[in-house]
């Protein structure tokens, strides 16, 4: 594989560039059927609730195999209304790891709960021995977090849950398609979310979200609190509700991209694999499980999140390369954030948040720009 990039001459490589996400390139893929769409669903003047948002609905249902799905604003309501639906309320502890978005422990304090903030191991994902100690009377779920597209140890989250009687209420916001022993992240809790901001692998043109439930009259309760309380049949508010709906052209773009979402995870999974090849070597960094190392998980690699010893400098020597690294949420776990005064038990984290970074990770990579990532990468530690 080197021996394709050693061909690369070094203007050529001095010249290219690899931002970090490629939003004109997403757009640029499939736009006449985007402009055709869009163009349809304004001319039918259908903004909300309409067959766009259903067949949307149809569509994600079927790919998950679940009985209930319904379109929302954004991943951070979805997630509130499964709590809500948990039974969390004020008085209430619900722990989640500290490395996450402020979301997931937003949701939390929206339903009037305290987020407790457990940590996370070598693989970024929740690490429940560290919740042993954070358990109290109070605590009343826990929210396993499917980051980077990676799902949790979900035999050891349904353990801790069973043994301190806890609700479990999954984020699977960045994990669409992933598994955990053939089993479909957001199918593990009381309800699942799903965030198509437009970084998400599944991204809209701006924000949406989904929750999904396979018992009917969870469904139905979801049903009215998406629409202001309003019984969907009858019109009659049944209970103070919210208005979080998701857009109805957001569904018909959505609808678009969709057909292409198999192929695109598998295309993020080779993109790992070249990563894995090409870097799986060097002592300086940690890298996520490769794709095919473990039967347990089907990963969509949402992200591809390493730790790196030196991280900022490489993050720099990768700039003047012309390549676009980011921090998720600027380099921040939320036990950080010390105006939330939130307790945590999280040294893993603590330490990693000096070491962790994204590189690029999306199906419009080419080899060529991800051999010339690892190439720079092998250039900065050789010195
Ligand atoms: C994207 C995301 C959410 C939800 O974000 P929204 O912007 O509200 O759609 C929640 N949790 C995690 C881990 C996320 O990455």
């Amino acid at each position: 594989m080197s021996s394709q990039s050693s061909g690369t001459s070094i203007t050529a490589a001095a010249n290219r560039r690899v931002p970090f996400f490629d939003y004109p390139g997403l757009f640029a893929e499939h736009e006449t059927e985007f402009m055709e769409t869009i163009h349809d669903v304004l001319g039918r003047g259908a903004y909300i609730m309409q067959k766009d948002l259903t067949h949307f609905e149809e569509a994600l249902a079927r790919f998950i195999g679940v009985k209930h799905v319904l379109g929302v604003a954004d991943g951070t309501i979805a997630l509130t209304l499964a709590l809500k639906l948990a039974g969390v309320g004020p008085g209430d502890e619900v722990i989640l790891p500290s490395h996450t978005f402020i979301a997931t422990a937003a949701a939390v304090n929206h339903c009037g709960a305290t987020p407790v903030l457990c940590d996370c191991g070598p693989d970024h994902m929740i690490d429940v021995a560290s919740a042993e100690s954070l358990v109290t009377p109070r605590t009343k779920a826990i929210m396993p977090v499917q980051l980077n597209g990676r799902t949790c140890d979900m035999d050891a989250v349904a353990a801790f849950a069973e043994k301190h009687g806890l609700e479990i209420v999954e984020d699977s916001c960045q994990a669409l398609g992933a598994t955990y022993r053939g089993r479909v992240a957001g199918t593990f809790g009381v309800a699942g979310s799903f965030s198509f901001f437009p970084a998400k692998v599944l991204g809209c043109f701006g924000d949406g979200g989904a929750i999904i439930v396979d018992d009917d009259e969870k469904a139905e309760i979801l049903r009215q609190y998406r629409d202001h309380g309003r019984d969907p049949v009858s019109g009659k508010v049944t209970r103070f509700g919210y208005n979080c709906r998701l857009d109805n052209v957001q569904a018909a773009v959505m609808l678009v991209k969709f057909q292409y979402y198999k192929r695109d995870l598998e295309r993020r999974r080779d993109i790992a694999r070249i990563y894995q090849d090409r870097l799986g070597a060097i002592d300086a960094l940690l890298l996520p499980p490769a794709p095919d190392s473990d039967n347990l998980r089907y990963d969509i690699f949402q992200n591809y999140e390493i730790e790196a010893e030196n991280r900022d400098a490489l993050r720099e020597h990768l700039a003047a390369r012309g390549i676009g690294t980011i921090m998720q949420w600027g380099g921040h776990m939320i036990h950080q954030f010390e105006q939330l005064g939130l307790r945590s038990n999280a040294p893993y984290a603590e330490q990693m948040s000096a070491r962790y970074m994204l590189l690029p990770m999306h199906h419009l990579l080419k080899d060529d720009d991800v051999h010339h990532i690892c190439d720079s990468v092998i250039a900065f530690y050789r010195g």
